[in-house]
């Protein structure tokens, strides 16, 4: 098999590069000068990062001047998981974090509140928060050492599935506390609006849009209560996160994020129209292939299965050696495939192995036909063995 037979299902994990993308970027690094310059030059460079900000704003309603550039999603998660707020210019305290077991690392690992100040919050056998123990969590929380704060994802990345986000913004201020969403996985897939949602916090990627790695944004809903930064320095970002602004990142976050808006309906419409076709391709194969979250709201893009007796490793690796990359859920940095976090709080057995195929605005049929075809191969070898 020669690689330009290669199949991409992983668009979850990363989204190829767009070609408005590639073309904003490769203008931008072209293009001479600092944004905080006064001259000329840097004027042009800063009216390319301010018309960023407008079209990343865009994408989730909210107005431009509460958008914080960063270097991706990880780090708005380091800047916003803080107990140390201001309340204008006066100290405000957190005192601990509520996140969903489902929540990527990036918000898992708590950003800098101390680890006796995390708690999870489970999920329902469904994948869905558990809305009814995040009340009870808020009504033990002793708000004399700091304000509450929640951490719900808007849609996950494994499951696809979609979280009630905005009833548990209505729970979380009804508790007087802040909400934090990760819309990594929603943007672009489902309609997000900041103010709809009732967020106080929106963190976004751009690799997952089409847009270049090493760029994202924290979102706030004002601009008076906010996290004491992260990375301090020249003042760039109004003081929320020092550094020269990445100018040709950001212009190919942006592009991405227009095309993210562009052709929303069609392109969404025609992804399900390819992930239904597959699921019902993988449940003519074999009649034991479990899909998680099929009769519940997901994303268009994303098919998470398990076929009892494949473990996720194995799994992973024969649909590698037919040309085919999908995952076994989030990649962790060391490459290694363990158990999925998710499968775990949805009550599943630890031994139950698990994919995850996501499409994107490239995929195709073929795409598709090549991936059942593997998968019918896969599913005989596992009943040979
Ligand atoms: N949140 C979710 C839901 C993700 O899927 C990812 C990427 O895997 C991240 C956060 C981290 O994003 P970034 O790679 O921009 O740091």
């Amino acid at each position: 098999m020669t690689k330009t037979e290669r199949t991409y299902l992983d668009w979850n994990a990363t989204a190829p590069l767009s070609a408005a993308a590639r073309e904003a970027v490769l203008a931008a690094l072209d293009t001479v000068g600092n944004p905080s310059s006064v001259h000329g030059e840097g004027r042009a460079l800063r009216m390319l990062v301010e018309a960023a900000r407008r079209d990343v704003a865009a994408l989730v309603h909210a107005a431009p001047a509460h958008v914080i550039f960063t270097s991706g999603a990880t780090e708005a998660a380091n800047l916003v998981l803080t107990p140390d707020y201001r309340m204008g210019r006066t100290p405000l305290a957190i005192g601990h974090l509520y996140h969903s077991e489902i929540e990527h690392p990036a918000i898992r690992e708590g950003g800098r509140f101390s680890r006796d100040k995390l708690t999870s919050i489970p999920v329902t056998p469904a994948g869905l928060v558990d809305l009814a123990a995040l009340e009870t969590l808020l009504e033990g929380h002793d708000k004399a050492k700091g304000l509450p704060m929640v951490a719900v994802m808007l849609v996950n990345n494994e499951t696809g599935i979609v979280q009630p986000v905005k009833l548990a913004a209505e729970i979380v201020h009804r508790h007087g506390g802040l909400l934090v969403v990760d819309a990594v996985q929603a943007v672009g897939r489902i309609p997000v609006d900041i103010e709809a949602l009732d967020a106080d916090f929106l963190i976004l990627s751009s690799h997952k849009l089409g847009g270049p790695k090493g760029a994202g944004a924290l979102v706030s809903r004002g601009e008076v209560l906010m996290p004491v930064p992260l990375i301090r320095g020249g003042g760039q970002e109004k003081g929320h996160r020092s550094g020269t602004e990445n100018p040709a990142a950001l212009a190919g976050f942006a592009a991405a994020a227009r095309a993210a808006i562009a052709d929303f309906a069609d392109r969404n419409a025609r992804i399900a129209g390819l992930r239904d076709a597959l699921e019902a391709g993988m449940r003519m194969a074999t009649n034991d292939v479990i899909i998680h979250g099929a009769d519940i709201e997901r994303v268009a893009n994303t098919s998470f299965f398990s076929l009892p007796g494949l473990k996720s490793e194995t799994g992973q690796i024969a649909f590698d050696l037919e040309g085919i990359a999908l995952s076994a859920g989030s990649a962790c940095s060391s490459g290694k495939v363990g158990q999925s976090h998710v499968l775990t709080a949805m009550g599943f057995d630890a031994a139950l192995g698990a994919l995850r195929v996501s499409l994107g605005s490239g995929s195709t049929q073929a795409d598709v036909d090549r991936f059942l075809a593997a998968f019918s191969r896969v599913v005989s070898r596992r009943r040979a063995a």
